[in-house]
């Protein structure tokens, strides 16, 4: 059997979104498995947060990184004045970017978008660096 996959997971701390963040999320992986990392405006907002997520890869050996994002997202407003989906997929990209650059040891990166049907209701939709760089 091979290891069981670590996974630190980038999103937005609104409490909107965490049920359906936190369900999808542990997908495939026991809750003790699983680092969250949840600054405002998620990927937007890494930076502030990156030894955290440095600690999570180098330390805690998670091999995965799942990022979130969401509409209707305060953080993204509070740094761009206005939230737009566009922004949301570029930080993904950079996150992924980033983190392929920067620890050698991952070996899977998934990126979500999150659409807001109400504030209990969200559709997750798995957005892929293809989408993200013609965005
Ligand atoms: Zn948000």
């Amino acid at each position: 059997m091979t290891a069981m996959a670590r996974r630190v997971v980038v999103g937005c701390f609104d409490p909107r979104i965490m049920e359906e963040m936190y369900n999808r999320a542990r997908e495939g992986v026991p809750a003790g498995k699983v680092t969250f990392i949840l600054p405002p405006g998620g990927s937007i907002n890494i930076n502030a947060r990156w030894p955290d997520l440095e600690m999570a890869i180098c330390d805690l050996g998670a091999d995965e990184l799942w990022s979130f994002a969401h509409e209707d997202c305060l953080g993204c407003k509070k740094t761009y004045g206005e939230d737009r989906k566009d922004y949301h997929l570029k930080h993904l990209r950079g996150l992924e970017t980033k983190v392929r650059k920067t620890f050698v040891t991952i070996t899977q990166i998934r990126l979500f978008y999150m659409s807001r049907i109400s504030d209990e209701e969200w559709v997750v939709e798995e957005v892929n660096s293809t989408v993200l760089l013609t965005a």
